[in-house]
């Protein structure tokens, strides 16, 4: 069954260590050798500017830009999802693809300008922040839990006007209210759990579900243990089910996906530790529910949102 993964972090691992291989590598759980294994059809690929190499900068958004487009895209491995009329091929061809979103707007530096490069650059997601609090917004792990900036504002509304989806991962709940207010397309949840199933800030209480569900937006169920269940270890992928069915009951069957936040954790799932494992993963899912929504789980919600939500490619000649 074909998989579509919202969120992992293996673009920062290549920056970090240019010597990694994409191809193959035991450091990487996100390779072409195990999207091939677990027939991941498109993977989304976050910038993530990890705060111990310092300062977050534009420079560095391009750094794992150019590293997406080098190494990933011109070598042949990946194709590069960017304009609406690709969904159809990423639903019923064999290639596999994959989508650049940046995790947080910190390397952006308050500049809108390199909010429109961005977008020219292909970048077709953004959350406003990561954990902590930055030009754009207050993350969630902010103590003082404040919402969005002014600055903040007027990039959102940028990102609305020019096609770039938001991304609520991360964002503090005064954040997340404010936006939901404020955007004029459904938002996105890459790689969030549900809180009334495990209470971990950074996982959507109901009244955020209900409202992503209202809105026709989606929501990536992620395999980072400690937003699955609490205190007890190890977590298998079973523990996943509770997600799936509290989201189920709030109306949100069509609306939930997974983005697994591969390269972005040192602890793994039992079982789920990279893209490999889906196709055991989906076997499982399968002996609780029935394939059709397996299937929308798998990749089905995430293809119709983004052939809906992603822009159109312009003419060759306005280029
Ligand atoms: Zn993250």
């Amino acid at each position: 069954m074909k998989i579509v993964d919202f969120h992992c972090d293996a673009l920062s691992k290549l920056w970090e260590d240019s010597k990694l291989s994409f191809e193959q590598s035991t450091e990487l759980d996100v390779t072409l050798q195990s999207m091939n294994k677990g027939k991941v059809g498109l993977q989304v690929f976050a910038i993530f500017l990890s705060e111990q190499y310092g300062r977050a900068s534009f420079e560095r958004v391009m750094a794992q830009i150019d590293i997406f487009r080098s190494r990933l895209i011109h070598t042949g491995h990946l194709e590069w999802l960017k304009w609406s009329n690709q969904v159809e091929d990423v639903r019923n061809g064999e290639k596999r693809w994959g989508l650049i979103s940046l995790e947080g707007m910190d390397g952006l530096e308050g500049n809108l300008h390199y909010v429109r490069l961005c977008y020219e650059l292909g970048v077709r997601f953004m959350g406003l922040t990561w954990n902590h609090a930055n030009w754009a917004a207050d993350g969630v792990m902010e103590k003082r839990g404040g919402g969005l900036t002014n600055q903040g504002r007027s990039a959102i509304q940028l990102c609305n006007e020019l096609g770039i989806l938001l991304d609520v991962s991360h964002l503090s709940v005064a954040g997340f209210w404010e936006l939901a207010e404020l955007t004029t397309k459904p938002l996105i949840a890459s790689h969030s759990n549900v809180f009334e199933v495990c209470p971990h800030p950074r996982n959507l209480n109901d009244e955020q579900i209900r409202a992503i569900i209202a809105m026709d937006g989606r929501i990536g169920l992620t395999f980072v243990p400690w937003f699955i269940k609490r205190d007890t270890h190890p977590v298998k992928p079973e523990d996943l089910l509770p997600h799936i069915e509290r989201i189920c009951t709030l109306g949100g069957a069509e609306h939930l996906m997974f983005g697994s936040d591969f390269d972005g954790i040192d602890e793994w799932v039992e079982g789920l530790e990279n893209p490999g494992r889906y196709q055991a993963f989906t076997e499982m899912l399968l002996k609780y529910y029935p394939e059709q929504l397996v299937r929308g789980w798998m990749s089905g919600n995430a293809l119709d949102f983004l052939g809906e939500h992603l822009p159109e490619q312009p003419d060759k000649q306005k280029i």
